[in-house]
């Protein structure tokens, strides 16, 4: 199961539950199995499911709830908050110091994309003003160099290998040392990776590890390799202190449940994930943000600051009031469409968008997305003024909409579609009522609220 469909389902148990009329014990419990079930298909191991099922029947005892407390709240926290655990080993990963030089190795199997990884990271942190360095200290796999010579080159990112040596402990002291000496503060060393888990691997890790003594372990993984995952990190942190995790791949049809499987084997936090082949597809990795997503909650952090950025000064506290009042209108739905075709990388946006779901935004069909919202923009382009300002979509009779129908050239089945959208949509953002509408950095206050 794909990791959107595996928010679609937890979303879909969660949805189902507030439908119910009372919430009792066998409510509760179908959409406990239900969640379950979609997390065993996108493979998180089987005990940390049985554990975190085990965990939310403790914190939510239904015959102790007093009459008139939000059960449906309640639930919905315990299954976030459990899902956060099992994402958040407790303990944050070493994090480099600029101007001091720290060592992070890279381990992992062949194909993992440790390579690639390597200086996705290198060259994240040379944005951000670090000064990196690549060690290749991969001598099994032949053209492991030039790859990593290539893509440094492209970077512009000083590099250290060799061609004839064959001794990796040997090329991994020598480039540590010597990027140490040029004042580098961040001296990344790619390991050997095997087609699979082998003593000689595991014994050559060991020996580079102990020679260049790095800050920190990387070990990289690959989201699509299943129920896997829990054995094959348990097997990297038995042989090197691992200390942190990067999840690649988690574009196209990656399998989401591995990474919390990677966290609890190793008890290390993810720090990044790789969302494509392209230096720049890589991403910081929030537990909170990421579960909120899983969970349809929408990052409301990150959408904030995505309206910070750019919607255009003047009209910020506008859309925020309107926001606040809880109306959505089908102008503010207009106008929000309007903000996402600004925004870029459309996928990334629509994520983060509280209701917009995998249901409207399938990754890897950003084109098919964007072609739908230019066609409901069409359509709203055919609405009157009072059509587009109420917030009351009973207005929205037959007759209107064989009009707007007409006018855009479009089915009126299309403009019932986009009407039910809408009226998903409004139903989410209600939540939005009331709430104290946050100035730029402060945004936790939101996030907790919208979370709680
Ligand atoms: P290594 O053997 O572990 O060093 O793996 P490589 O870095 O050579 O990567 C193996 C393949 O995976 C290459 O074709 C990479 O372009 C690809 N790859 C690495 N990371 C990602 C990612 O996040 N998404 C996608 N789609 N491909 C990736």
């Amino acid at each position: 199961m794909v990791l959107a469909e595996l928010g679609g389902s937890i979303s879909r148990a969660l949805q189902q539950m507030s439908n119910a009329t009372i919430i009792d014990e066998k409510v509760l419990n179908e959409c406990l199995n239900e969640i379950t079930r979609a997390l065993l298909q996108s493979d998180v191991q089987f005990k940390l499911v049985r554990d975190m099922q085990t965990n939310i029947k403790k914190i939510v005892n239904l015959d102790d709830l007093a009459a008139g407390h939000n059960k449906r709240k309640i639930i919905q926290q315990a299954i976030f908050n459990e899902l956060c655990k099992m994402l958040d080993p407790g303990k944050p990963s070493f994090t480099p110091k600029k101007g001091k030089p720290s060592v992070v190795m890279f381990v992992g199997l062949q194909g993992s994309g440790k390579t690639t990884t390597c200086t996705k990271y290198a060259y994240y942190h040379q944005k951000k003003g670090w000064k990196p360095a690549l060690v290749c200290a991969d001598t099994f796999r032949a053209g492991a160099f030039d790859q990593l010579k290539q893509n440094a080159t492209k970077a512009k990112i000083p590099f250290y290998g060799s061609y004839m040596e064959s001794d990796p402990v040997k090329i991994g002291v020598e480039g540590v040392e010597r990027f140490k000496k040029e004042n580098c503060d961040l001296i990344i060393v790619d390991t050997s990776g095997r087609h699979k888990q082998e003593a000689a691997l595991f014994e050559e890790m060991r020996q580079v590890s102990e020679a260049t003594k790095p800050d920190l372990v990387i070990f990289v993984m690959d989201s699509s390799i299943g129920q896997a995952a829990f054995d094959q990190a348990q097997a990297f942190k038995q042989s090197v202190s691992v200390g942190a995790v990067i999840v690649t791949k988690m574009d196209g049809h990656a399998k989401g449940g591995g990474a919390l499987s990677a966290v609890a084997a190793t008890k290390s936090p993810v720090i990044f994930i790789g969302t494509g082949e392209h230096m720049d597809e890589f991403e910081v990795f929030d537990v909170k943000p990421f579960v909120s997503r899983l969970l349809g909650m929408g990052d409301w952090s990150g959408f904030m600051d995505k309206i910070h950025e750019v919607v255009p000064m003047d009209q910020q506290p506008e859309l925020l009031q309107k926001l606040s009042e809880g109306n959505f209108t089908l102008r503010i739905m207009y106008e929000q469409f309007q903000n996402i075709l600004k925004m870029g990388p459309i996928s990334q946006v629509f994520s983060m968008l509280p209701g917009f779901s995998a249901e409207l935004m399938p990754k890897g069909r950003e084109k098919e997305s964007q072609a739908k919202i230019k066609r409901y923009m069409t359509m709203m382009d055919s609405m009157t003024n009072e059509e587009l300002d109420s917030s009351n979509p009973k207005l929205m009779n037959e007759s209107r909409m064989m009009r707007i129908a007409r006018g855009a050239g479009r089915h009126v089945r299309e403009v019932m579609e986009m009407m039910e959208e809408y009226k998903r949509l409004a139903k989410i953002w209600s939540k939005m009522k009331g709430l104290k509408i946050p100035k730029k950095g402060e945004m936790s206050a939101l996030s907790r609220n919208m979370n709680a």
